[in-house]
């Protein structure tokens, strides 16, 4: 028998556990542990609540956790109720599926300012992460900027621009549906330091933009590169700037709330009173590498409220190496230490959809079984299990999770698949109704 811990309930963790699965047969034993006493991590409170068919993929996790080698052991936490080291005694081999939960830090004065707020927090905040769930973004208005030109910021200006109506179907959290029907922006500002032609933005996610009920997204003809220029570009680009292209054409509109693009733009500085008033934002050029650098031409957008989406980190572990220039664990093709592994962007940073995790899984499963040859005498889950009611450690199963979930969704508003709890003593408490 072959023991495998994978830390981290999120994509990269399950399509592991899946591909132990298909790898080792029955000849495996995978616990999946998980800091929450809930199961998903991203699917869960990192995926926009408005695209629930990409959540859909966790009914196919479920299958997965519901047979006798794959269990889910939620509520527990690595370094206080159970470390590093403990795992790789216990276990054949240790799998860090942890993904990349912090904000990269925007570095520019006056970050610090009430006001402003990381990816991380925000869609922590209108997901439901316990960790997130006071956060009280002030959206008084009238300006909010966005800061980046990828995925996420897309995420948080729709988020920001959606009627009530348009959150009707999602498992957008009440609290966050509450403060965004009661808020006051009417421009939304994306900042992007490069231009059209290099954000990160995909085709899909940039078209939503252009079908809101009360926003239009608004982009300065003047900013995008002559269109033969856009031949050179991939296909999956080029349809992302030809979506830029309609926004810049299709300008009038009265819909009461305006999703700027503001290219070749780089804050440098942000201002205010205890609290955020302004952007300072300084104009760049590109060189023909298509790197930014500024042009020394400053301006001011007021906004209330600021949200830098610039990427993400994983956080440190102590005991496991870590590369902090990548701000992820140290590893080759996902090999920590011996027994130890990273998989997701644990491994190689954030970047990838909820699918590239799945061929990441399983080149890690073929990793261990390689190492690994036959398996050992390891304790494996029976060990873990000791070691954590020794320690009175409340452990969640995926049975407990499917109570909570009934709970969730029985307190779903109309439409809604689920209202989902917002703390931990919550979702303890539903599991023992
Ligand atoms: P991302 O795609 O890496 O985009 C980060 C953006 O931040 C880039 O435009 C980058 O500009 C900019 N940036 C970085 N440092 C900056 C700074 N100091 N000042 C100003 N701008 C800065 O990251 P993400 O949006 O966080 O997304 C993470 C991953 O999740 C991506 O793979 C994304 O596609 C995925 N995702 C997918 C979906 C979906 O499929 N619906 C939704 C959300 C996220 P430069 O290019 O100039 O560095």
């Amino acid at each position: 028998m072959r023991h495998v811990a994978v830390i981290g309930s999120g994509p990269a963790g399950y399509y592991t556990a899946e591909a132990c699965q298909k790898v080792f047969g029955e000849g495996v034993r995978v616990d999946i542990i998980d800091r929450l006493p809930v199961p998903f991590g991203l699917i869960r409170t990192g995926v926009a609540p408005d695209h629930q068919s990409i959540k859909g993929v966790s009914r196919r996790y479920a299958a997965v956790a519901l047979t006798d080698t794959v269990r889910f052991v939620g509520n527990v936490t690595i370094g206080q109720d159970v470390s590093i080291d403990e795992l790789r005694t216990l276990y054949d081999a240790v799998v860090l599926a942890t993904g990349a939960p912090h904000d990269r830090a925007l570095d520019v004065p006056g970050a610090t300012l009430p006001g402003v707020v990381g990816s991380a927090a925000f869609v922590g905040w209108y997901n439901g992460h316990p960790d997130y769930a006071e956060l009280a973004p002030p959206l008084d208005g009238p300006g909010a900027v966005v800061i980046g030109n990828g995925n996420v910021a897309i995420d948080v200006a729709r988020i920001l621009a959606k009627s009530e109506a348009e959150f009707g179907a999602s498992d957008i959290v009440g609290h966050a549906l509450t403060a965004l029907q009661d808020a006051h922006i009417d421009t939304i500002t994306i900042l992007g330091r490069r231009g059209p032609h290099q954000i990160a933005m995909t085709p899909k996610e940039l078209g939503e933009l252009g079908e809101l009920e009360r926003a239009v997204p608004i982009v300065d003809p003047g900013d995008l590169p002559r269109t033969e220029f856009d031949a050179a570009l991939d296909p999956g680009q080029r349809k992302s700037v030809t979506h830029l292209r309609n926004f810049a054409v299709a300008q009038g509109s009265d819909k009461p709330i305006r999703i700027v693009f503001d290219f070749f733009a780089m804050p440098v500085a942000i201002e205010g009173d205890g609290k955020v008033e302004r952007v300072v934002v300084e104009r760049t050029a590109l060189d023909s590498d298509g790197n930014a650098s500024g042009t020394g031409e400053r301006y001011e957008l007021p906004a209330s409220l600021v949200v830098s989406c610039i990427g993400y980190r994983t956080p440190p572990i102590e005991g496991v190496p870590y590369d902090d220039r990548s701000g992820r664990f140290a590893n080759e093709d996902g090999r920590v230490l011996p027994g130890l592994y990273a998989v997701g962007w644990a491994r190689r940073g954030p970047t990838g959809t909820i699918g590239t995790n799945r061929p990441d899984g399983f080149a890690i499963a073929e990793k261990i079984a390689a190492d690994l040859g036959e398996g050992s005498d390891k304790q494996g889950r029976a060990g873990l299990d000791a070691l954590l009611a020794g320690r009175g450690v409340d452990v969640v199963t995926f049975r407990d999770w499917q109570k909570i979930e009934a709970a969730e969704i029985a307190a779903a508003r109309t439409g809604a698949p689920r209202e989902k709890f917002t703390s931990v003593e919550a979702m303890l408490a539903a599991k023992n109704p």
